[in-house]
């Protein structure tokens, strides 16, 4: 493994060495990523965004506006109607199975939520905005993941090997509760996603602004950041290992191979969140007199 070095890796070195990495490849899947890379802020007299994955001005372009997305999908709602849904789905060895793990993990999501519609039930209002995320990791990290990651993986069967990455498909998913408790919410989707720590529904933080919570998030769901969590040896303590670049490189080249818009790629929606109007409010400010005339 090439651990050494990337620890301390700045972003912009990191994507050198993804640079580096696409170019061992030498497969026509990374040249063509390669060539997005460099037509990035180059092409139409630097104006060309790639929108590729791994691109880090990409990356930050598209967490903000993705936030401003999310803020305007819930427009109306406070920090008390939304919540923040976390899944995780299922675990792939082959990069190309990706995809269709994502789609697969789409229609459970929209079919177990559809199963607690009916038109009487809040349900039918419940609306979920949310991006898919992958994590990897290999046979030997499992000693060091926490207690309860080690657990859900093992539980989910996920296949493993040394050296080779598993692929995680996980989503974050700001949700509507159309008036439904957090609490209430929860019980009824962990009795479809049972295992434990598999599914998680938090309330927003609710000391910020609703904006900044929803911008937060989708930056958080978007950061695309190849690493792995893993115990420090300081009690509660975290490391986060960043992936070899070989593994980096050859999600970016898929995901771009696959799809070339990275959001579309990664973002989805079940239901849409009709957050009642607040009927408009009288205006304060008296129109201005009419002081001039036409004669
Ligand atoms: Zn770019």
């Amino acid at each position: 493994m090439e651990w050494d070095g990337i620890l301390k890796a700045t972003g912009r070195e990191r994507f050198a060495r993804l640079r580096q990495a696409l170019r061992d490849r030498r497969s026509a899947a990374a040249d063509a990523l390669s060539a997005e890379y460099s037509s990035c802020g180059s092409k139409w007299k630097g104006r060309y965004e790639c929108g590729s994955p791994g691109c880090p001005d990409c990356r930050r372009r598209m967490g903000s506006r993705e936030g401003a997305r999310a803020v305007r999908a819930f427009t109306g709602a406070d920090n008390e109607d939304l919540g923040l849904l976390t899944l995780v789905h299922a675990a792939t060895l082959d990069v190309e199975e990706i995809g269709d793990l994502q789609r697969k993990s789409h229609d459970v999501m929209r079919k177990r939520i559809g199963t607690l519609r009916s038109p009487c039930s809040p349900f039918n209002g419940f609306a979920a905005n949310g991006w898919f995320e992958v994590d990897a990791v290999s046979a030997e990290h499992m000693a060091y993941l926490f207690p309860q990651r080690r657990q859900l993986l093992e539980e989910l069967a996920i296949p493993l090997r040394y050296s080779d990455p598993t692929w995680i498909v996980t989503s974050h998913s700001i949700v509507y509760l159309n008036g439904m408790p957090l609490a209430e919410v929860k019980k009824s989707l962990s009795t479809m996603w049972e295992l434990p720590s598999q599914m998680d529904l938090r309330g927003l933080r609710d000391w910020n602004r609703v904006e900044d919570n929803l911008e937060g998030i989708a930056g958080y769901a978007t950061k695309f950041c190849c690493t792995v969590e893993l115990k420090a040896d300081v009690e509660g303590g975290k490391v986060f290992m960043p992936w070899p670049m070989n593994w980096e490189a050859d999600l970016c080249a898929w995901m771009n191979s696959y799809q070339r818009d990275t959001r579309e790629l990664l973002r989805f929606s079940i239901g849409q969140a009709r957050v009642p109007v607040e009927p408009a409010s009288v205006p304060l400010i008296e129109p201005m007199p009419f002081t001039w005339s036409i004669s």
